[in-house]
């Protein structure tokens, strides 16, 4: 089938020509790198000038199959000749299917289909603030250096000033906590306080995991306050950690960690293997608190959506997929962090659990300070120049989130090319 695609013509100013029709219509809200991607297979993308990369971001985690991955086109043409897209005012058997293997991959509860990340937290945030208010209840407490997405009560609910900037005043309702500290927590209930939400592996912010202690403390903590426990899974979750949710990843040492439940989880990324489609759970006791005429989305859940999320978690089962989250992700932390004792001057620490890896740069590298970006973004683009992507979070950490299917010899290449590109630094 494959055959059937041909590359695209090289052309050598397309890079510039699409740059420029950037400049003239598209909104400049992103800080782009300069490539111009055109197409890829399994771990590699192609640039329109045929330069071939190995995609160790996946789109940010999104890409969980690796680029044009068979069974997806499969499931995507197979279920477009029935029914791309009905109303939620109607039934659809993918929605049903779909809801039903997550509820089974998570715990008793029901699942709501929405669009994207941001989305999925604002349907967490609704929950929540539905849950308090008959008590007059709404305030949700976040993580300072949280991410939670970009809608305006995304960058309310996120712990990090540079997002809200400018776009004062912030939904009200949200307030910030030191991450890992449960007496903060503690100390930040109020009569008003309904929730906390957090991320058990900071993603954005540079791949910083919750301990054990601040989980269980946590859902020990919202019991004795009657508060809801809300994760957001959009980057940690979905097998990314070689466990379908990141806490269980995180307690599956910890005795007590088998009994450990969320209220709510928000998923997206990963889910449509690309296609965009997010969701999230309620534990059952709270599961009909959004009641018919609550919550909705146009799109959410669509036929399509769900065709291929079932198709992802089939092949994710069929290729024993967490097995390899697992072994390629123990395999390049190793090796990262060998990287930290060789070049210290270079890399400080390797870090995350299977396929969410950071690697954490030295404070001042002197090869990037004359440089005006900060450091991650310049390691980045020299990873770029040698044929790798990745992605920058924070200031100095460069994340690591291939497709979860990566082979060995792809993860040795880019291992190589990073150590290339770390030692040319040193
Ligand atoms: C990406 C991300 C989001 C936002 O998802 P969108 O699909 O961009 O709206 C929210 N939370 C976390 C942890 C994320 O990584």
């Amino acid at each position: 089938m494959k055959e059937l695609f041909s590359p695209p013509p090289i052309v050598q100013n397309q890079a510039q020509r699409i740059h420029e029709l950037f400049q003239k219509n598209v909104v400049p809200s992103y800080g782009r790198f300069e490539l111009v991607l055109s197409h890829g297979e399994g771990s590699y993308v192609w640039d329109v000038n045929g330069r071939r990369y190995l995609d160790l971001g996946s789109g940010i985690g999104v890409c969980c199959l690796g680029h044009a991955n068979p069974d997806i086109t499969q499931a995507l043409t197979e279920q477009s000749k029935k029914l791309v897209h009905v109303s939620n005012l109607y039934y659809s058997e993918p929605q049903g299917h779909l809801a039903q293997e997550l509820v089974s991959l998570t715990g008793p509860g029901k699942v709501f289909f929405s669009n994207s990340g941001g989305e999925a937290n604002e349907g967490l945030y609704k929950l929540a603030r539905k849950f308090g208010h008959e008590e007059g209840r709404f305030e949700i407490l976040t993580a300072t250096n949280s991410f939670h997405g970009r809608t305006l009560a995304g960058i309310s609910a996120t712990g990090q000033e540079k997002v809200k900037k400018g776009f004062e005043p912030m939904v009200s309702g949200f307030r910030h906590i030191p991450y890992n500290d449960l007496e903060a927590v503690r100390k930040a209930i109020s009569p008003a306080t309904v929730a906390v939400l957090i991320e058990c592996i900071q993603g954005e912010s540079g791949i910083n995991p919750a301990t054990p202690e601040y989980l269980l403390g946590l859902r020990q903590l919202c019991n004795e306050k009657k508060l809801l426990l809300l994760l957001d899974e959009v980057q940690a979750g979905y097998f990314r950690t070689g466990a379908f949710a990141s806490y269980q990843r995180l307690l599956e040492n910890t005795p007590a960690g088998k009994d450990f439940m969320p209220d709510g989880i928000s998923w997206a990324k990963a889910i449509g293997g690309g296609y965009a489609i997010g969701g999230f759970w309620i534990r059952a006791q709270y599961a009909d608190l959004l009641s018919p005429g609550t919550h909705a989305t146009t799109y959410g859940g669509s036929p399509l959506g769900c065709a291929v999320g079932l198709k992802v978690l089939e092949v994710i089962r069929r290729d024993r997929i967490q097995e390899n989250v697992r072994q390629m992700g123990a395999y390049m932390k190793d090796r990262l962090a060998a990287l930290a004792t060789r070049f210290p001057t270079i890399v400080h620490e390797a870090r995350g659990y299977g396929l969410m890896l950071g690697v954490q740069l030295a404070q001042n590298i002197p090869a990037f300070s004359k440089g005006e970006k900060p450091h991650a973004v310049q390691f980045v683009n020299a990873l770029h120049n040698a044929g790798v992507l990745t992605v920058p979070a924070g200031t100095h950490v460069v994340r690591l989130l291939p497709s979860l299917n990566i082979k060995k010899s792809e993860a040795d290449e880019g291992l190589q090319i990073i150590e290339q590109v770390v030692s040319s630094l040193a």
